[in-house]
């Protein structure tokens, strides 16, 4: 095979949103040092390894990251795998980048178990421990190019390992951000991995229809512009959308492998600059053609959980068949698209007519009582605004404010550890290896003697931090006490401690 070459610097300088001198500087530098320190590394697929960290790179820098998320995505590996200390990193590129890469670098410790129960603690572990919300977008580019890149993994359970994780944990996170694009791609790479026999089973359902869908999304394509401008609205773009594989599976899975239920094979999307266009076209198009009843959907006035704003109908396009049709303004769609990272580059753009507002249900998911996140107000504000005020509400104060909450620890109440094997347990804070115990299974906390934590033996009564790999040490004869009583946090210990209490203090009787 080929050797493939990495890309080039000038492509990554090219698709970065700064044009300053300043942020070129910084990723000249990154690259030069990235390539210098992986020259003697290869991939699974025989390349140089360098080509992965100049991937990431450019994924970033065409995500719009700033000069440090590129700068980190292009050293992501140094530290763990070609030796370059912490220290030579703050030096020649500050502390700022330095964190990104520690931050990327503890992220890979984690492994995904393939156990339900623990998907949802891993995917809040993953939010917890990147404290910068451009570590968990650099880590979601590291993996979208291990993805794409798996067929050269030569261990199959490796390979559909990988595979599982980037679908159970990666993509959702990705879809949370908004970032669909990504999840898309994320999805597509790992699905083949992840499950061959239903992926050849959709794909090829795909290309029977694939001819029929192309053909009725010009026909429409051509006849929306004729009515549209004949109404007078001229200033518009289309672009046709076609549905990945894996959501089209998922979608298949539950319609019963039904495909004519499924109308968004392929779908035609409208960019308009105004709100107002939006709606202005939607009356022509219903008007022209027939919509699908229950088809209509205004995610503009009630965005998507994740912040997606647009409208869509589904419209009978006289052929015996129908489209779908997404309509939405240039700043819907840049955020459909790169999701909160296009919130991130605030510095270059202008971010006055962006609606940030919904994106903030991301993180109201990870708070059910929702009190102590700082933007549960801002969410709730004016509960249903209508679309004209909702889009003038949105203004750089709320833009800052978003941001700044991103990065701060939204899980501070929370604190998440590891069993030895490298399970998630989430436990509150202040949790003690008692607590720790109890969560694991009630037998291991009522033979418990002793517990260590990253490898060191510790007194019951020590705080557990974010991170820490706990280990307990049991024998036959270990007991809870009532002290254990006063020092556990949870109240599932407690209860599991008064009960084994009770029933000693029966026997001795
Ligand atoms: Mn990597």
């Amino acid at each position: 095979m080929q050797s493939l070459q990495a890309r080039p610097l000038k492509e990554i300088l090219a698709a970065m949103t700064s044009k300053s001198a300043e942020d070129a500087t910084l990723v000249t530098k990154a690259y030069a040092l990235s390539e210098e320190a992986h020259k003697d590394q290869k991939r699974y697929s025989g390349d140089s390894y360098f080509i992965h960290p100049a991937e990431v790179a450019f994924y970033l820098s065409e995500a719009g990251m700033d000069a440090h998320a590129i700068s980190a995505g292009l050293l992501h590996d140094t530290i763990e795998d070609a030796g370059i200390s912490a220290k030579r990193i703050e030096e020649d590129f500050g502390l700022e980048v330095l964190h990104l890469v520690e931050g990327v670098t503890k992220l890979g410790a984690l492994r995904y178990r393939g156990l339900e129960r623990h998907t949802e603690s891993l995917r809040k572990l993953f939010a917890a421990t990147a404290k910068d919300i451009r570590v968990l977008i650099i880590k979601l580019m590291d993996r979208l190019h291990n993805a794409r890149t798996l067929e050269h993994v030569p261990k199959i359970e490796k390979r559909s390992r990988i595979a599982l994780e980037t679908l159970e944990i990666y993509a959702p996170i990705a879809d949370r951000l908004g970032m669909s694009v990504l999840k898309q791609e994320l999805e597509d790479a790992a699905f083949p991995h992840a499950f061959p026999k239903e992926y050849e089973k959709t794909r090829e359902l795909l290309k029977e229809r694939r001819t029929e869908n192309e053909k009725r999304l010009e026909k429409t394509e051509h006849d929306m512009k004729r009515e549209l401008g004949e109404a007078g609205i001229r200033n518009f773009r289309a672009e046709a959308r076609m549905k990945g594989v894996y959501s089209m599976y998922r979608k298949l899975e539950r319609k019963n492998w039904d495909m004519t239920k499924i109308y968004d094979i392929l779908a035609l999307r409208v960019i308009f600059p105004t709100v107002a266009d939006c709606y202005s076209a939607l009356g022509v198009i219903h008007a022209h053609w027939r919509p699908v009843p229950g088809k209509i959907k205004d995610y503009i006035a009630f965005p998507k959980p994740n912040g997606y704003q647009s409208i869509h109908t589904t419209v009978y396009t006289g052929d015996g068949g129908a489209l779908e049709m997404q309509l939405r303004t240039e700043a819907m769609h840049q955020e459909a698209l790169y999701g909160i990272a296009s919130h991130l580059t605030y510095k270059e753009r202008q971010l006055g007519t962006k609606s940030t507002r919904s994106s903030l249900e991301w993180i109201r998911q990870f708070f059910p009582g929702g009190t102590k996140a700082p933007v549960a107000d801002l969410a709730d504000k004016g509960g249903v605004p209508t679309w004209v005020k909702d889009l003038a509400h949105a203004h750089d104060a709320e833009s800052q404010e978003y941001l700044d909450t991103l990065k701060t620890d939204f899980f501070s109440h929370r604190v998440f550890v590891f069993t030895p094997k490298g399970d998630v347990i989430d436990l509150p804070m202040e949790a003690t290896p008692i607590d720790f115990a109890y969560a694991v299974h009630s037998d291991l906390g009522n033979t418990m003697s002793g517990a260590r934590v990253n490898g060191k033996m510790v007194a019951l009564d020590t705080s557990l931090r974010n991170g820490d790999m706990v280990e307990i040490v049991t024998k036959p004869s270990g007991h809870p006490s009532r002290k254990w009583h006063d020092i556990a946090k949870t109240n599932m210990a407690k209860k599991h401690i008064r009960a084994a209490l009770a029933a000693a203090s029966k026997k001795a009787r």
